[in-house]
């Protein structure tokens, strides 16, 4: 695959996997902005920016994993981002969901 992160979903590229089931895969950033900082992302490739492309229970159960994940680890104050676009940040082109915790964080975002 072309895309790295169809390719860490798949398994083809290892990763820190904090979770998975059949729609989502969750997975330790590699340059981690947070004492816990990863990613939750649909194993389906989903690329533009800003368009779920009408996939929005696949959107929704990324949120499910986030509930259930960051209860598993026992974190209750918590950030989730989605950059969408380059001038916001983004830098791989699969719809994904940073979560971020164990720090304090400021508001508004840099
Ligand atoms: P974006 O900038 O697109 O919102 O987020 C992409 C994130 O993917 C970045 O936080 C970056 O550190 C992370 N990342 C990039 N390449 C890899 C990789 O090969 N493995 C992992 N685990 N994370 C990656
Ligand atoms: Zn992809």
């Amino acid at each position: 695959s072309e895309c790295l992160f169809c390719s860490i979903a798949a398994g083809e590229i290892p990763s820190s996997k904090v979770y998975e089931d059949d729609v989502c895969f969750a997975f330790n950033d590699i340059a981690p902005q947070a004492p816990t900082h990863f990613l939750v992302i649909p194993k389906a490739h989903i690329a533009p920016a800003g368009d779920y492309g009408g996939k929005f229970r696949v959107v929704a159960h990324c949120f499910e994993v986030i509930s259930k994940v960051t209860k598993d680890l026992g974190i209750a104050q918590f950030r989730v981002v989605s950059n969408c676009g380059e001038q916001a940040g983004q830098s791989v082109f699969h719809l994904h969901f940073h979560v971020l915790a164990g720090r304090d964080m400021t508001w508004p975002p840099g």
